[in-house]
């Protein structure tokens, strides 16, 4: 371990020596907190690698299905583009510089926690605007809001069937000083759905209130002052059981219970409840669809054809981004896009009618 390291797991021993075991949630919020703190962890030569690392054509599908949105909406004025979580701001330029080229230049809004990644973001779009929580967002004009792989790092409470009802699952530490995950005391059964309630020890489910929180938090802005939110990440478009909890290093997977801050932790996001907190809200819901069918919806073929025309000699490249992008054993099926606007705006481009609001 790094002294970094230790530096949060003494923190989390501490605290749990001090008042007991801590939930999954306060563990996975102290660990993503430190280590986003540490600055650019994505790229080939980072831990993983996300889908506008890959190409400038992600960022550019969004811009597009942005800029469509807009014109169909008569290009309303005050426009805003938020971004939830940008990383190295590489989506928002790309995605900026698409949407100018149809003439739609919003104000840019960053909801950001980690200092050095916002330094790695103001480099690439100096005319972001930060935020530590997404209450401060600007509350006159339509939000154009767009979160790529940020739901999967917020904290998840993990629920586990026990012998004796479903307990919060919680962590200890054990003989050897290791985070041992293991039943809280208290019982939590009114936490599950019922459908589940009978499942056999030791099954998890999971929830994120913080992402419920977030969602409804906007789609209250989204219903007051126009616009939409765009959700793309890995989840689930039904609930289901097992633990989704996962820790990536060095483009490896590890175990989430060691190494607190030296890892990116991650949980499955479920797109029914945004799907729902989005209606409660007497918004539009569209999707959540396949990464892979809605950049295909948006046109990515014909993007990789033009860039190809344009630079011959990077075809091959191109046609392995699109592909890493798309392709169902790729990032094209686990991810899913979900879209909540408000209500008197167009139709979300892009969505078949397979979605949740089929
Ligand atoms: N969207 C980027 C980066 C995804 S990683 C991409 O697709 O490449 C998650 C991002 O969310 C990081 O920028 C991280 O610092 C930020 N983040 C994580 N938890 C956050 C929180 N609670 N509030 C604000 N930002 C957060």
């Amino acid at each position: 371990m790094s002294p970094e390291v230790n530096l949060v797991a003494q923190l989390l021993s501490k605290q749990i020596e001090a008042t007991g075991p801590i939930s999954v949630a306060d563990y996975m919020r102290a660990a993503n907190s430190a280590y986003y703190a540490k600055g650019d962890v994505f790229g080939v030569d980072g831990d993983f690698i996300t889908a506008p690392e890959i190409s400038q054509m992600f960022g550019e599908m969004v811009g597009i299905w942005l800029a469509d949105l807009c014109i169909r909406h008569n290009n309303p004025a005050n426009c805003q583009y938020v971004e939830l979580g940008p990383g190295r701001g590489s989506l928002a330029s790309d995605a900026l510089r698409t949407m100018q080229r149809f003439g739609i230049t919003p104000s840019v809004h960053f909801v950001e926690t980690s200092e050095a990644l916002r330094s790695v973001q103001l480099a690439k779009v100096p005319a972001a605007q930060h935020y530590n929580r997404i209450e401060d967002l600007p509350d006159d004009g339509p939000l154009l809001i767009v979160a790529n792989e940020f739901f999967d790092a917020l904290p998840i409470k993990q629920l586990i069937a026990t012998h004796a009802g479903w307990r919060e699952r919680v962590l200890a530490r054990d003989r050897s000083n290791k985070f041992l995950p293991m039943p809280g005391m208290r019982p939590m059964d009114e936490m599950v759905p019922s459908e589940f309630r009978a499942a056999p020890s030791p099954s998890i489910y999971e929830t994120c209130p913080d992402a419920s929180a977030i969602v409804y938090e906007l789609a209250g802005r989204l219903a007051a002052q126009g616009g939409v939110l765009l959700v793309i990440d890995y989840g689930y478009s039904l609930p289901g059981l097992g633990s989704t909890l996962q820790a990536v290093k060095d483009h490896q997977s590890v175990n989430p219970f060691e190494n607190p801050g030296g890892c990116d932790l991650t949980a499955h996001v479920n797109f029914l409840e945004m799907a729902n907190l989005g209606r409660m809200r007497n918004l539009r819901v569209s999707g959540p669809i396949d990464q892979g069918s809605w950049l295909k919806a948006l046109g990515i073929d014909v993007r990789t054809q033009t860039l190809a025309m344009a630079s011959p000699e990077r075809a091959e490249e191109l046609q392995a981004m699109r592909d890493r992008l798309i392709d169902s054993a790729e990032m094209g099926h686990l991810f899913k896009v979900l879209a909540i606007s408000a209500e008197n705006w167009p139709v979300p481009e892009g969505f078949a009618s397979t979605g949740l609001n089929a």
